[in-house]
């Protein structure tokens, strides 16, 4: 279990982004989860939990949660509620990310026009990304896997800026996406990482 849902950042969301939907991937379906999730929670394996919850917010799309057989089970609608509780909290952490994106120039930027002409467009673009995945599309990631790849961000996302500003904007990005990875425990009314993982050890050592 702590092997699909492991409490580091660089270990899961590649392990996220890479998952094979089909019937032998590790994720076999929102049921199949709700059961790991239960299953967590009666061993006292919260730490496990940020990973699972945020891995069912982000392949789990709408309509099969609409149509989950879980919510005529008393027991198992406190988990589809997390969920969807987190899914809200993740939505608004997106927004908040992408501020700094659309940040201005930095303050030792060599070319401010066309600069700002370049955040400008990119800030433009935000909008159709936090928008819901249209009808019928897949899954609609969330801040980490859509920005997960440091190549693109590097020669996409900043190569029309300047070199101090693309660094700017790299290192604003590392340090977003730590805070972003910080906040998803609370997102569904779990405890910290710092506090999860001192839970994992003491668990382990007995
Ligand atoms: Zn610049």
């Amino acid at each position: 279990m702590e092997r699909n849902f492991p409490l580091d950042m660089d270990a899961f969301v590649p392990r996220c982004l890479d998952a094979d939907l089909s019937e032998n991937s590790w994720f076999r379906g929102l049921e199949t989860m709700v059961n790991i999730i239960i299953t967590a929670i009666h061993i006292n394996a919260l730490w496990v939990l940020p990973a699972a919850y945020y891995y069912c917010t982000e392949m789990t799309l709408p309509r099969t949660f609409r149509n989950s057989p879980s919510w005529n089970d008393p027991d198992r609608v406190a988990i589809l509620r997390e969920i969807l509780t987190g899914k809200i909290n993740l939505d608004i952490m997106d927004v908040a990310y992408v501020d700094f994106l659309a940040s201005p120039p930095c303050s030792g930027c060599l070319s401010r026009a066309s600069c700002a002409l370049h955040l400008l467009r990119l800030a433009r673009g935000l909008p159709s990304w936090l928008t819901p995945a249209k009808k019928g599309a897949g899954p609609k990631y969330h801040t980490l896997g859509h920005w997960w790849n440091r190549k693109w961000l590097k020669e996409q996302h900043c190569g029309g800026l300047c070199t101090p500003c693309a660094s700017a904007c790299i290192s604003a990005y590392e340090s977003a996406r730590d805070d972003y990875w910080d906040k998803i425990p609370s997102a569904f009314n779990l405890p910290s990482w710092k506090e999860l993982r001192s839970l994992r050890e003491t668990d382990l050592d007995k």
